[in-house]
């Protein structure tokens, strides 16, 4: 990283305030109570943070709200409390009984409803299946599962009873799974039988008995029924859920846990280099995901809220369970393929279920956007007031196509910033208060103490390019790497000597807005300027013809780094010469000749994580040498790198 940080020159003007109906209904209003609620936060973080804990249920009160010992956090001291309580138990005692907790819609069509009463119900059954296999309070349990029901019931279960679990995501391979279990010395697995996916049946069950002869801590597999095909049980190792359940009582208080026991681990989706195993705690987490769903989805009693993302993902586990359960909201959940069986799938359900709230990632907006307007257009999805998008920077043209032609010019955008690591939102509007502006994910949340700094870690004139720092610790915050503290401390909290730094570049505007630049490691340095990703990718998706662009440096020997972009069309585009020199063009006058990409590829996939993250490394190496060495365990569909090292310029 060089000390002089990122040049700008993207230039985006446009504003978008909240509407005055929307603004009279929402938690926090406006700009001014915004403000106060910051000021007041960053005078008197504990005392903050102490009073919004306080609408959560405890065991036992904390003694001390925070203990900072830099780069280690505890939260709520002396405190204990349950997830599973806060969840289920707190609801079913009052008027959401019978409310709606999860709303599930199956790949095939087959839709469930399970009511706060009904959750607590198989929760409680599964945490003493749990128990009666022998997993105790501080055993890691590992979930290797699609999007059912039966996922968030179990990590309910072990939340219940204090095990910390890891969820894999489905999509990964038997080799992923193998690594994540031995991390952590996982003593239990559950999983199912396969899941749906485009159509198609993804045999989870086959994976784990691949994996679970190089898994020596592994004593018992527990195996949920989706599909109904066959599979393999191994006696003594292997049940069936139904079976278990079917016996169990459904008597099973929750445990109450210490503030800082571990409730989960997981692993960040790979988009820079091998993953990390993230470790959270119970009391600020819950704390941390709790507030941040109510007041940036601006959560009404009345609400349908959708997170599209899958719970293998931090965004899934915060803001597909933790969140809007701890609110007592509806959360929908969707088991399969976004476009399947047709490209309107997500638009479809949006209007089955009355969906009010949608949260998806950019790249599932790009991919629609490629997909064309006639898909969401086939639907009046009237009942959505607010949108959001988590995962990515969005470019702004992208965000313009989600707020016209999803949000029909009615629905806020909350572009919500933040990572496996911080746990819940560090920097989003709050929809009421903050006006938008597309691209930037606006104001960081109140408690939330953010700068933009140059290598020193002094702060960089407005409007100028650096790295995103944290510099007060925040109660979700991850407490360290799994079983390496060490590597926690060298990898966050050293490269910018007393800060959180997470690899990623910004820089704040004359209105305090802050805009996410991408990654640090994928900055490009042309003929002296240090040039974002970012900012040259939302000029090219700007061009009426293009869906989505990677672009990275490759060695230049005149001006360091050559500009190289990886382009994807729209539907009915033509890629050719001409259309490569119009695109070269039309950067250099959206942003300026510098960053006129001197080789264009016209591609029909990028490489993508498993989370749909660009993976720009990747492409690099494609640019620079024609071939991929580096590690490519997270990469999701290995013959787009086949197709791209082939494609010559
Ligand atoms: P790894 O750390 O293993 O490389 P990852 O960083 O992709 O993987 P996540 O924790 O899932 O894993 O992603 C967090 C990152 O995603 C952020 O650091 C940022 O780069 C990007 N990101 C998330 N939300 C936004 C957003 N709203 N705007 C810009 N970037 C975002
Ligand atoms: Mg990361």
């Amino acid at each position: 990283m060089a000390s002089h940080a990122i040049d700008t020159i993207l230039k985006e003007q446009r504003l978008f305030e909240p509407s005055d109906e929307f603004r009279s209904k929402a938690h926090i209003q406006s700009r001014a109570e915004y403000e106060r609620l910051y000021k007041e936060a960053e005078e008197n973080p504990e005392g903050f943070w102490a009073n919004i804990a306080r609408e959560l249920h405890w065991f036992k009160p904390w003694e001390r709200v925070l203990e900072w010992n830099l780069p280690f956090a505890q939260w709520f001291i002396g405190g204990q409390l349950n997830l599973s309580y806060n969840c289920l138990d707190r609801h079913v005692a009052g008027a959401r009984k019978n409310k709606a907790a999860l709303i599930w819609e199956g790949e095939p069509g087959d839709s469930r409803v399970l009511t706060y009463q009904q959750l607590l119900y198989e929760v409680s059954k599964c945490a003493n299946v749990l128990k009666s296999l022998g997993v105790k309070k501080g055993d890691r349990v590992a979930i290797y599962m699609g999007m059912v029901p039966e996922l968030p019931i179990a990590m309910l279960a072990c939340a219940r009873i204090g095990a910390p679990h890891t969820v894999v995501f489905g999509g990964f391979s038997a080799q992923s799974l193998i690594d994540r279990i031995n991390d952590c010395g996982a003593s239990a697995v559950i999983t199912q039988d396969a899941g749906y996916r485009r159509g198609a049946e993804v045999k989870l069950k086959e994976a784990v008995d691949q994996a679970l002869p190089q898994c020596a801590t592994v004593q018992n597999v527990l195996v949920y029924r989706r599909t109904g095909c066959e599979v393999k049980m191994e006696p003594g190792r292997d049940h069936w859920w139904h079976q278990l359940m079917e016996t169990a009582s459904a008597d099973c208080p929750a445990e109450p846990v210490d503030a800082e026991h571990p409730l989960y681990l997981l692993y960040t989706s790979g988009t820079t280099g091998k993953p990390k195993g993230i470790l959270h705690t119970t009391g600020g987490y819950s704390v941390g995901t709790y507030i941040t769903m109510k007041w940036i989805f601006d959560l009404r009693e009345e609400d349908t809220f959708w997170c599209t993302a899958d719970i293998g993902w931090v965004t899934g586990h915060s803001y597909v369970v933790y969140g809007p359960l701890q609110n007592g909201a509806t959360s929908l959940m969707y088991e399969g393929a976004p476009t399947w069986p047709e490209a309107d799938r997500f638009w479809k359900t949006v209007e089955k279920y009355q969906v009010n709230i949608f949260y998806t990632a950019p790249t599932a907006i790009r991919a629609f956007m490629r997909l064309g307007e006639q898909w969401p257009r086939k639907h009046e999805m009237k009942s959505l007031r607010l949108l959001g998008t988590v995962g990515e920077p969005i470019n702004p043209e992208a965000w313009i196509w989600y707020r016209e032609v999803i949000g029909r010019g009615r629905c806020p955008i909350v572009d919500t910033w933040w990572q496996t690591e911080t746990g819940a939102a560090m920097i989003t509007p709050l929809p009421g208060a903050i006006a938008t502006k597309p691209g930037s994910a606006t104001k960081p949340f109140p408690g939330i103490i953010v700068d933009v700094v140059d290598r020193e870690g002094q702060s960089v004139p407005k409007g100028a390019g650096g790295f995103l720092v944290i510099k007060k610790p925040w109660p979700a915050m991850l407490r360290t790497i799994y079983g390496d503290p060490e590597r926690y401390k060298q990898q966050y909290w050293s490269q910018i000597p007393g800060m959180y730094f997470a690899g990623d570049g910004a820089r704040i505007d004359e209105d305090g807005y802050i805009w996410l630049m991408g990654r640090v490691d994928d900055v490009l340095n042309v003929a002296g300027h240090r040039l974002s990703t970012m900012e040259i990718e939302s000029a090219l998706v700007a061009n009426p013809a293009v869906a989505e662009a990677a672009v990275v440096g490759r060695p230049d020997e005149i001006k360091g780094q050559a500009v190289s972009a990886f382009v994807t069309l729209k539907a009915g585009q033509t890629a050719g010469e001409e259309l490569k020199q119009q695109l070269r063009q039309w950067v250099a006058q959206e942003i300026g000749p510098i960053a006129k990409p001197d080789d264009i590829r016209f591609t029909d996939a990028l490489p993508k994580t498993r989370s749909g993250k660009i993976m720009r490394r990747l492409l690099r190496e494609i640019a620079t040498s024609g071939t991929v060495k580096g590690d490519t365990t997270t990469l999701d569909d290995f013959s787009v790198l086949t197709k791209l090292s082939g494609d010559e310029e």
